[in-house]
């Protein structure tokens, strides 16, 4: 091989190079083939190589990839902005257009702040977040995010946001109902609040189904209702990031939708390309977008590649391949069948303590001791040796694993393209299962777990 000079995610490790995708698949150049179970990060949702994609792609190329936002608008990103508006819930029907979630969840946070500015209430600028979140890698991201691991090399971050604990039913206190561990999570929010002062607060962030810190993490019944009372209570903005939950990925169109509860602000990316062009959003309410206009009449965020028409162009023919193929509710079956045969895993293999999910956002959990469920300490990365046991095996699966020290243990997030049949579940199930196992007889030769 000749000689890299990439910045890869682990320096001086050799990466194997891919040729093609197509499907659930993909191919590199030595001609290994890898399932795409946990779609990169939960982001190739319809799939690799489909041709309505790449044909749009080509139709815009051919007329124009690239206009300036501040002189123009364009066919596509005009139709895009109708659709999302369409599929939103309640009045989120402005859509905001940047190129990643991270720019996403940053501006969310801009427009949350400004919303109260515009309002003549200039200290409501701090946001809460939950422990056991992930909402970007950008440094205001992060400091509204609880990923620990991600978060530790660069405190003290940009602000001091307070952060609450998240619902975690699997580690629930075993002498409280789902329903009292419901509200009792979502309480905190309310004194979070009235600590901080209702008058500091901005908004409140959340993950529908916590992701990458905690690996499908499902709230209970109950915790998102009581979240937006409270929220409403002391006129606090609601951010659901939808990043890795939007677009169906759960079995609805946005993962707020399980609970009817319709946020103030909502943040897309991941799944609204699906990989096929770097695209994102923040999609905002009727009101907000009054206000604004009332006040100052301009959004003070944007980037070089917000709103152009190429990715507008990509997104669409990635939404539209969605509806013609009914994906959502393709999601919602076959992410029932995905996690059932990953519950039979777990009732099977004492190394896996949860297996959990919403969907096709489905994951894992790793302890050491099953009964008492005591989990791995972060530092001995189970989940990242089930990881690398199943990428060697031929299936990518994603790391969640981030989550709050000594409380979360390993996941990993099985997540596939939501075009998956039950025969491919059963493939993917198959080298999972194998990879499982391996580390797992590792495990017990170390005398590490029972
Ligand atoms: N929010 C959530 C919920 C995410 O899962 C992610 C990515 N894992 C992000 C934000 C950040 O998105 P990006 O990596 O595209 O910046």
């Amino acid at each position: 091989m000749t000689k890299s000079y990439v910045i890869k995610p682990e320096l001086g490790k050799e990466y194997p190079v891919i040729s093609h995708g197509k499907g659930i698949y993909l191919y590199d150049k030595e001609g290994n083939r890898y399932i795409d179970g946990s779609s990169g990060a939960v982001t190739a949702s319809i799939g690799h190589g489909v041709e309505e994609v790449a044909e749009a792609m080509y139709a815009q190329a051919k007329e124009v990839s690239f206009v300036y936002r501040s002189h123009f608008s364009s066919d596509a990103v005009e139709k895009l902005a109708t659709k999302l508006a369409e599929w939103a819930p309640g009045s989120l029907n402005w859509t905001f257009f940047v190129s990643s979630g991270s720019e996403a969840t940053e501006t969310a946070q801009k427009i949350a702040i400004q919303y109260w500015q515009e309002k003549g209430r200039p200290t409501k600028n701090r946001i809460i977040s939950r422990w056991m979140s992930y909402h970007g890698i950008t440094m205001g991201a992060l400091s509204m995010s609880g990923h620990v691991l991600r978060r530790k090399r660069f405190t003290p971050l940009l602000a001091d946001y307070p952060a609450i604990t998240g619902p975690y039913p699997y580690r629930k206190p075993e002498d409280m109902s789902l329903e009292s561990y419901a509200l009792a999570c979502a309480n905190e929010l309310e004194t979070a609040i009235l600590r901080v002062g209702p008058e500091q607060v901005a908004a409140f962030i959340a993950e529908p189904v916590i992701g990458a810190s905690g690996g499908a993490v499902v709230p209970p019944d109950g915790y998102f209702q009581r979240i937006r009372e409270i929220c409403d209570k002391y006129e606090v903005l609601f951010i659901a990031d939808e990043v890795m939950t939007g677009v169906g990925r759960t079995g609805k169109a946005f993962g707020v939708n399980h609970w009817g509860v319709v946020p103030d602000l909502m943040t897309l990316g991941k799944g609204m390309s699906a990989g096929y062009t770097p695209m994102a959003a923040t999609i905002v309410s009727d009101e907000i977008i009054e206000t604004i206009t009332k006040g100052s009449g301009s959004i003070m965020a944007g980037h070089t590649y917000s709103a152009n028409p190429q990715s507008a162009a990509v997104s669409l023919a990635v939404l539209d391949y969605v509806e013609k193929h009914q994906l959502v509710e393709k999601a919602a079956e076959q992410g029932a069948y995905l996690l059932a045969r990953l519950k039979e895993l777990a009732d099977e293999l004492p190394l896996i303590g949860d297996a959990r999910g919403l969907g096709m956002l489905c994951a894992l959990e790793f302890v050491k001791n099953k009964q008492t469920k005591e989990p791995f300490a972060l530092s001995q990365g189970v989940g990242g040796k089930v990881i690398q046991k199943a990428f060697e095996k031929g299936l990518l699966i994603y790391p969640a694993m981030g989550g709050i020290e000594g409380v979360a243990g390993d996941a990993v997030i099985i997540s596939p393209p939501l075009t998956i049949t039950t025969e491919q579940i059963d493939e993917l199930i198959a080298l999972l299962k194998e990879a499982v196992i391996a580390v797992q007889q590792e495990l017990q030769d170390k005398a590490l777990i029972g």
